[in-house]
């Protein structure tokens, strides 16, 4: 892919390439692993992202298996795992109007979040 509409800029530490293999646009859980998938296979990407940091706000509460299946097979499980915050004082998942709104349905998560995560036995 060639990158001629993007202006260089004169202020940038390192040089932009110009062609990349793959040109990979936002840097959420799917870009990422893309990246990380691609260069396993030994094929360069170049990944751009709009925001200079990740999102205050969570986005997951959990992964499904097969997702954790390939961040372990990218050795990631560890850091996902660390970087997870305990869910264990979480009681209930609410559906809600607004966040201020009225509440639409509410279902107890017994023991919590915790309590259902998948055990080595
Ligand atoms: C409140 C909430 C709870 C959720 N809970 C769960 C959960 O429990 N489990 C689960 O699996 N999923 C959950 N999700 C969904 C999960 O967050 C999304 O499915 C996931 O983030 C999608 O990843 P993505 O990489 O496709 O997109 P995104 O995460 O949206 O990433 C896209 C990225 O592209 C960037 N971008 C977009 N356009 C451009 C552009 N033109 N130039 C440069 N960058 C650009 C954006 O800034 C962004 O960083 C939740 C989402 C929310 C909001």
């Amino acid at each position: 892919m060639t990158l001629s509409h993007f202006a260089p800029n004169p202020d940038a530490q390192t040089a932009f390439p110009t062609e990349v293999p793959v040109l990979i646009v936002g840097g959420g859980p799917v870009g990422l692993t893309s990246a990380l998938l691609l260069a396993r296979q030994g094929v360069r990407s170049l990944l751009i992202e709009r925001h200079p940091g990740t999102s205050i706000h969570p986005r997951a509460r959990g992964l499904n298996i097969r997702t954790m299946e390939i961040f372990r097979s990218l050795g990631l499980e560890g850091a996902i795992r660390a970087a997870g915050a305990s869910l264990d004082r979480n009681r209930y998942l609410l559906w809600v109007e607004t966040l201020a709104g009225a509440e639409i349905r509410r279902i107890p998560v017994n023991g919590g979040f915790d309590e259902a995560r998948p055990r080595r036995v």
